[in-house]
């Protein structure tokens, strides 16, 4: 079994393309098949090499490896449209069609095509070329050659009924008719999309074409080509279209919609193959956390949905959050180290920043969130006044109170959690705030976090001391 994901280069990898590859690389594992790339540049103004690069980075990233590809070569080479039309490999195929009666020269100027437009809106006809070149005599054809009018070829659908036997969708009827003669060769005599694709699939050997359900309406034109050229017809699947949470089709409006955007945001790529993996199909326990080879061992075409899967942010950054905790630490801190700006965490101790990356994946979500919260580790606060959170004559009891215990502690208390703890504990208990203890517990806190933080809030004053250590929080609570 042969798949393929067949991106055009004429943008950055969009997640809705990267959940395509990612579909069809998890069924051509899960069959033992192949997996290959194709890049379609035949838009030549809209294509460019930057695009492509981009695309072939991502999918790296979300570590979907081709077996055939522009870059690797392969049995079907080569694997980049624009190599591909250089060979001759799309003319000659019209010429086949030409000659068999399947295409015709349309010699109707684009303001001709639009006037036919304008004429089918105002009669509220359907939209579409009406056929006329089809009926050129041959006499009227050579002259037009003769005098070098420009021209495409389109190729003469056959009316009648049609069916697409979706392995997703099911049938699928199609009224042929209504579907108008379309351009395979443009004026400059590169291939259309259809063609091209067409084409490609059959000489590439591909048996299933999964794609969006945007190219529905492209595939009974593709099928009626594909049969004109003489190759069997691949299996076709159309995977469901990605929605917005407001079910319209996913767009930037919606927030970021590249796959590089969620990279630089710090998304690890198996939260993205995960999240990714569920629009459109659940794992027969309904499953959420997966990693990719339960994804693979699970796949199947009845699985997939018809229905619209909706892309929800949020659950994406739930699922990065599991991600990231369950992570090995070490190798959560390798994939922390470059979101971090700030160099001075270099110069933190290897425990601390393992202490300091435990303590800040409780709320992180992203990778990008450890850039901050923890520059108190670095640096004592420069304190603001106006945050002091109790009174004065409160605030010198409780450091007064506060210093002379962590002077008296020794220094294993310093190494300790749970001392810390019981450290802190003893400090409220020894003074009368005249609160009673609940309350006066939080304002010691707060005072304490506040001098050595310098914020109100934060991750447990105890995780804090204890990756300062005993002498820096000392200093930090001297009045
Ligand atoms: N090149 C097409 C696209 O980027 C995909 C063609 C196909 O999958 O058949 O939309």
């Amino acid at each position: 079994m042969r798949f393929r994901f067949a991106p055009s280069p004429t943008g950055n990898l969009h997640i809705g393309s990267a959940r395509t590859a990612l579909f069809n690389w998890v069924l051509a594992r899960h069959y033992q098949g192949n997996f290959i790339l194709r890049i379609e540049d035949t838009d030549q103004e809209r294509s460019n090499a930057a695009f492509e690069a981009n695309i072939l980075s991502g999918l790296r990233w979300l570590n979907l490896n081709w077996d055939e590809g522009p870059d690797k070569g392969g049995d079907c080479a080569p694997y980049r449209q624009s190599e591909r039309h250089a060979q001759g490999i799309y003319g000659q195929a019209t010429q086949t069609l030409l000659e068999a009666g399947r295409a015709y020269r349309c010699f109707c100027t684009s303001k001709e095509l639009e006037a036919e437009r304008k004429e089918d809106e105002l009669n509220k006809r359907p939209p579409g070329y009406k056929g006329r070149c089809a009926l050129l005599s041959q006499a009227v054809i050579e002259q037009n050659l003769r005098e070098k009018k420009p021209h495409t070829i389109r190729f003469k659908m056959m009316p009648g009924q049609l069916v697409i036997n979706d392995l997703i969708r099911g049938a699928v009827h199609f009224e042929t008719e209504l579907i108008s003669d379309f351009v395979i060769l443009k004026g400059d005599g590169w291939p259309t999309f259809h063609l091209a694709v067409v084409l490609d699939d059959a000489l590439m050997g591909i048996t299933h074409v999964v794609r969006g359900e945007d190219h529905l309406p492209n595939t009974p034109k593709q099928m009626q080509l594909c049969q004109a050229l003489g190759y069997a017809l691949p299996h076709y699947a159309h995977l469901p279209m990605i929605l917005g949470p407001d079910r319209s089709k996913l767009s930037k409006r919606h927030g970021a919609t590249a796959v590089d955007e969620y990279r630089e945001a710090g998304f690890l790529p198996e939260t993205l193959v995960n999240f990714m993996s569920l629009l459109g199909w659940s794992h027969p326990e309904e499953k959420e956390i997966l990693d990719v080879q339960e994804v693979i061992e699970n796949i199947s075409f009845e699985r997939i949905k018809k229905a619209g899967a909706i892309f929800d942010v949020q659950k994406c950054r739930w699922m990065n959050h599991q991600y990231m905790i369950h992570q090995e630490p070490l190798r959560l801190l390798d994939r922390v180290r470059p979101h971090i700006g700030d160099r001075r965490f270099e110069q933190l101790q290897p425990d601390q920043q393992l202490h300091l990356l435990k303590l800040l994946s409780e709320g992180a979500h992203t990778l990008q969130d450890f850039n901050h919260g923890w520059i108190w580790a670095v640096e004592a606060p420069v304190l603001d006044a106006t945050k002091i959170p109790v009174l004065p004559d409160q605030a010198a009891r409780i450091l007064a109170s506060a210093h002379a215990r962590f002077a008296a502690a020794d220094t294993k208390t310093f190494a300790s959690h749970e001392l810390t703890h019981r450290l802190l504990d003893e400090i409220n208990t020894g003074l009368d705030l005249g609160k009673g203890s609940g309350k006066s517990k939080g304002l010691v806190m707060k005072m304490l976090r506040y001098r050595i933080t310098g914020e109100l809030q934060g991750p447990a004053l105890a995780d804090v001391i204890l990756i300062l250590g005993r002498d820096e929080s000392l200093k930090r609570i001297s009045v």
